[in-house]
């Protein structure tokens, strides 16, 4: 026995829309892994949220129960996969060599492309990021969330 939502008579079983996969580690302060809503017992760390046409709430679940709610073990593998690959990349940017310039910005520089974030002027706290001379308008509370941020820049211009 479970105590996930496929017991619930309430829940759909099927007919379930994919809206993404998240990473939960790309937010800060969010748990590394939730257990599963529909099963219970996955641990999940990348989480499909779905949603349904006759059920109010999405729901946080796990790649297995995502197949089995949508009727395609396919897509959510391989959609899994996609994500995992892009967070992988992610963290290894992050523990890359990063060092702080003398005008305090934390920089790093991956294939000859030179990117940073630094505190953004006049306002206190928050930074933004750059790659090379183009600057981002994003405004964020740390210096991590605007590396954050950064990295989905980057990810776009080593995707084109
Ligand atoms: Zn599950």
């Amino acid at each position: 026995m479970t105590s996930g939502l496929w017991n619930n008579s309430e829940v759909p079983r099927e007919d379930w829309r994919c809206m993404e996969v998240a990473d939960l580690r790309d937010k800060q302060g969010a748990p590394p892994e939730i257990l599963c809503e529909m099963c219970g017992s996955a641990r999940i760390r990348f989480i499909h949220v779905m949603e349904h046409d006759n059920f109010d709430e999405t729901l946080g679940v796990c790649m297995d129960c995502a197949g089995k709610m949508t009727g395609d073990t396919v897509s959510p593998a391989r959609i899994e996969k996609e994500v995992r690959r892009k967070s992988n990349a992610r963290d290894n940017w992050l523990a890359g060599h990063w060092y702080l310039s003398a005008r305090e910005n934390w920089v790093t520089q991956v294939g000859g492309v030179n990117m940073g974030v630094f505190p953004v002027k006049f306002q206190n706290g928050l930074w933004s990021c750059r790659i090379e001379n183009k600057f981002f308008k994003g405004m964020y509370p740390s210096a991590e969330e605007a590396k954050y941020a950064l990295f989905e820049e980057f990810w776009k211009t080593l995707r084109r």
